[in-house]
């Protein structure tokens, strides 16, 4: 099973119902609508093909809406401007074009209306990622003349960044606005926030929601310097962090990013923040079908660091081979996760709070007993995003009735949604409800073990878990209370006990002994002692050691 997750943009290689579907089986668990790109009604179309195809292959996974924040961007261009080194060209609003005719052959369009203003003499301008480079020369009225220092061909919509130059655009723009408010009301389960500068850009959009009333998580992507050096504080009013490793690149210098990529996910996986590792993962497959052993260590390195999830691009939103980028980085993912580094977040954590030291406890014991999963009953996601924290190595289903949830867990790092239909949080039978349901649905034999973490109803039902259970699964449901469940044989050299309120019925034991001793009773299946083979047994103790459950005791006579 795979733990980090994958989030993939969904673009025009990849938006028709049926290869949504395709990516879904190929390992997707969150796909990206980027609001840089589109209108409102290709994005709803795009919504509805995601939800769709999750029906049809039964599989959810989450919608992350991504918000274009004051991202500067060339405007749309008829065919791509040739930008050669040394050439001479002017930058300004489209509009202006009409105004300054004599530019028409040298002209870039740009969507931001504060380019020619926030610019100065000298200043850089890297257009694309910054793989083309120009210098600002001079303002000539409303626009700015500049000379090509690094050519390339420029297309519509490609990125535009002035790391000499203050912008003064706010983070959360107009546009913005009208985007996550569509988001709202199209469903989104995460919206990521873009040129996230400070603490405050963030607590704007959540006093926004807020004053909605509505409720989703705020991802916020840290690709300006100044976001680096706040990291820590939009840390505490954020819910999941990106390193969107384009803008960064381009802002801090590529030779500053795997530092600081670093640095990011340290910082998250100490505060229990999901992190998202982004752009240009495995580039070369928006090409070729295959990536580049640097791409692959890439991905493996970001798993390594600590990364929740990885995410493509225009790998899977404009790429030749969408499917095939998917599968590759599952398969480079789990490839890393079969060599985990040391887990330091076991040692020096903070026990002092209850859900913390429950999900802690949980993932010890799961993998102390191995459990074949935790199951994590949560009602927001919180308790699953805690034991995320912790890195178990057993697999947590996040047990929920609520879709939203179902949705949202799909980011969390080793946590699978477990959709329960009709159940009620309070009700007396839970455990043998979800045990009867989990049972036949993962196929569990008897004497598997769960464990099993939630709020106990009356003091811990939201958001919080405060219980830690193990159950063994049994044909039957051990019956409470004062029956007399204890079978016992006996020669002159031994007694032998079997518990059978606390026996799994495994067969582990049947299948061990080599003298008949344990035997399947053919009407019920249940395990117990044939009294006429007794004097056969070695005393090897080799049922004893083979029993999950304790149940079987074998005493030497004196
Ligand atoms: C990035 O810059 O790495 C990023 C993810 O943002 P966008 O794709 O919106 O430029």
């Amino acid at each position: 099973m795979r733990r980090a997750k994958i989030v993939a943009t969904l673009g025009p290689s990849s938006n028709t119902v049926d290869k949504i579907g395709e990516l879904i089986k190929a390992g997707m668990n969150v796909a990206r609508v980027n609001m840089s790109h589109g209108t409102h009604e290709s994005h709803a179309q795009l919504i509805k093909n995601i939800r769709e195809a999750s029906k049809n292959v039964s599989q959810e996974v989450a919608v992350l809406i991504d918000l274009q924040g004051p991202k500067i961007r060339v405007d749309k261009v008829d065919k791509p401007l040739e930008l050669k080194p040394g050439s001479e060209w002017v930058i300004g609003q489209t509009k202006d074009l009409e105004k300054y005719p004599e530019y028409k052959d040298c002209f870039i369009p740009t969507i931001y209306d504060k380019l020619v203003d926030d610019c100065h003499d000298g200043a850089r301008i890297l257009f694309d990622d910054g793989l083309m480079t120009a210098e600002a020369i001079e303002r000539d009225r409303d626009v700015y003349k500049i000379k090509i220092l690094v050519g390339g061909k420029l297309k519509s919509n490609k990125g535009i960044n002035l790391p000499d130059c203050d912008v003064s655009a706010p983070a959360f723009t107009e546009k913005d606005k009208e985007d996550l408010l569509f988001g709202l009301e199209n469903g989104a389960d995460y919206v990521a926030l873009s040129f996230v500068r400070r603490r405050e850009d963030v607590e704007e959009v959540k006093y926004l929601l807020h004053k909605l009333k509505k409720n989703i998580p705020i991802i916020s992507k840290i690709e300006k310097p100044q976001a680096i050096d706040q990291l820590d504080e939009i840390m505490k009013v954020t819910d999941v962090i990106m390193v969107a490793r384009g803008d960064m690149g381009v802002e801090v210098g590529n030779h500053l990013v795997p530092s600081v990529q670093k640095h990011i996910i340290k910082a998250c996986n100490e505060s229990s923040i999901p992190v998202i590792t982004a752009t240009q993962m495995l580039e070369s497959m928006t090409e070729n079908p295959t990536p580049t052993r640097a791409e692959a260590s890439d991905v493996a390195n970001a798993i390594w660091d600590g990364t929740d999830a990885v995410m493509l691009s225009g790998e899977s939103a404009a790429g030749k081979y969408p499917v095939e980028t998917i599968t590759m980085m599952s398969k480079i993912i789990e490839e890393a996760e079969k060599d985990p580094k040391e887990r330091p977040l076991l040692r020096n954590m903070d026990l002092s709070n209850i859900n913390s030291s429950v999900m802690v406890a949980a993932s010890m014991i799961a993998e102390k007993v191995e459990a074949k999963k935790i199951l994590s009953v949560t009602e927001s996601g919180h308790s699953c995003r805690k034991i995320a924290h912790f890195r178990p190595k057993t697999e947590v289903l996040g047990i929920t009735n609520k879709i939203e949830t179902v949705r949202k867990l799909c980011l969390y790092w080793g946590v699978t949604p477990y959709m329960l239909f009709n159940y009620n949080e309070d009700d007396f039978n839970f455990h043998a409800d979800v045990l009867e349901k989990v049972k036949q649905d993962l196929k569990l034999v008897n004497g598997d073990k769960l464990v099993i973490t939630r709020g106990d109803g009356r003091f811990f039902s939201r958001g919080s878990s405060n219980s830690v259970k193990v159950e063994i699964i049994k044909d039957a449901p051990s019956v409470p209370g004062g029956q007399d469940t204890l079978i016992e044989a006996s020669d002159e050299k031994k007694k032998i006990l079997l518990d059978t309120s606390i026996c799994a019925s495994c067969q582990n034991c049947v299948a061990i002994c080599p003298h008949d001793i344990w035997v399947p009773n053919s009407e019920n299946h249940r395990t117990t002692i044939n009294e006429k083979r007794i004097s056969e047994c070695t005393m090897d103790n080799e049922c004893i050691r083979v029993c999950p459950t304790g149940a079987i005791e074998i005493i030497p006579m004196a």
